[in-house]
């Protein structure tokens, strides 16, 4: 393994750092006060992110994207996280549509590289998110269209897209195995419906309710096998655990920043916090569990885009940086005693942040339960 990062690399991570301190640092303390960033200001980022070149990064250069395996990425994610303001550069389609048919690609994949388009991905129901064969949004064929029965909830950014990725059975009691397919479902289908935004103790971008009531969906939409989506959504969720993972340096990282200095500047009793045995350990263990944890994420990364599997490596850096950061940002509340929690600091925001990260993509405890189940299966 080779972390090594190269000239140009930096020059990216540089520029990104560049673009975190000019462009959103000045938004942070209205963001934090107001709880979101409004849409025009969000859009007028993503712009400057783009005329900067920051965009469709993960994307292959040959379909206009700036060709950046994981490794970059996390780097790049765990940079802008050190801003409150949840923000990623935009332009890089659903690793879904890597099962896309050629019509799908130019009608989903490249007009969000071109920036036309947005999506969101709706796996979740009321009575099933962990176990997610236990869903019951139901598919039926009716001609040449499928129609589409059922409710999806917490829907990261469903507000913004134009499509939805719909997870739905077509054939029950099979399960993931034949039972559970995907479907492109655009937003102006007959029978579609944005529900109610679902108000969260996270700062901005609350999730929402998708509704299918009756909703046609041509044939063609179908995205990949039928029956077979538990494939490509796990390997959709492998992904995403790496980069939710990445972002969970960035918070940590720059909430022990804010600890650190608060550390050098408060004093109690005569004396500087930082001069505590108690608030050096605070300060320790935060630093030390950032590196173990920045370990196993870009050993995941790094592994990734050398071609090997990392079902339980993503499992593994997801679990450990989503829980390093949530005791991370704890513990730098600790540190920076009342102010910590009051809206002014970034660090409160931070560990709402993170708090989220242990549910998405796969909780801790399902994470910990597919490491163990590995484990045991290896040793058999
Ligand atoms: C802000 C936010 C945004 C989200 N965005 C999206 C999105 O864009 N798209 C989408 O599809 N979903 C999204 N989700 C849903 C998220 O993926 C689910 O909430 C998550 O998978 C957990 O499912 P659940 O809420 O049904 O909890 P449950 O599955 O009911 O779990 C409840 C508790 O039981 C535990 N548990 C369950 N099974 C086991 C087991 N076998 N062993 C041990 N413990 C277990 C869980 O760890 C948890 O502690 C979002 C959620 C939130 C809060």
């Amino acid at each position: 393994m080779d972390f090594e990062v190269s000239e140009e690399l930096k020059m990216i991570v540089d520029t990104v750092a560049e673009f975190r301190r000019r462009e959103m640092q000045p938004l942070e303390a209205n963001f934090l006060k107001a709880g979101e960033l409004p849409i025009p200001e969000r859009e007028a980022l993503e712009a400057k992110a783009r005329d900067k070149g920051l965009w469709a990064l993960e994307v292959p250069e040959e379909d206009g994207g700036a060709g950046l395996g994981l490794l970059p990425c996390a780097l790049i994610n765990a940079e802008l996280a050190k801003c409150a303001i949840p923000f990623a550069f935009g332009g890089t389609p659903e690793p879904l549509l890597n099962f896309a048919t050629p019509e799908q690609r130019e009608k989903y994949y490249f007009p969000v590289i071109r920036g036309e388009r947005r999506s969101c991905y709706a796996f979740t129901e009321p009575d099933a998110g962990s176990d997610v064969q236990g869903i019951k949004t139901r598919a039926v064929r009716d001609g040449d269209d499928w129609v589409l029965n059922g409710t999806k909830i917490y829907i990261t950014d469903a507000h913004r897209a134009d499509h939805a990725f719909v997870f739905a059975v077509t054939e029950p009691g099979k399960g993931a195995k034949g039972g559970i397919s995907c479907f492109i479902v655009d937003y102006d289908a007959p029978g579609f419906k944005l529900g109610k935004r679902i108000r969260t103790m996270g700062d901005d971008r609350d999730p929402y309710e998708l509704i299918l009531d009756d909703c046609r969906v041509p044939a063609e939409n179908l995205l990949g096998p039928l029956g077979y989506a538990f494939t490509l959504g796990d390997d959709q969720l492998t992904h995403g655990r790496v980069v939710l993972a990445s972002v969970c340096l960035g918070l940590a990282a720059r909430s022990i920043e804010i600890a650190t200095d608060w550390a050098r500047q408060r004093k109690t009793f005569g004396r500087l916090i930082g001069e505590y045995g108690a608030i050096q350990n605070f300060l320790a263990d935060s630093s030390v569990e950032l590196q173990a944890a920045e370990g196993l994420v870009l050993k995941a990364a790094w592994m990734h885009d050398n071609g090997k599997k990392i079902r339980t490596e993503a499992h593994a850096a997801k679990l450990y940086a989503t829980e390093m950061a949530q005791r991370v940002t704890d513990r730098c509340i600790q540190v920076l005693g009342g102010i910590g929690y009051t809206l002014d600091s970034p660090v409160q925001s931070m560990w709402r942040h993170a708090r989220v990260k242990r549910i998405g993509h796969g909780t801790t405890e399902i994470n910990r339960w597919m490491i163990a189940r590995a484990m045991l299966r290896e040793q058999n």
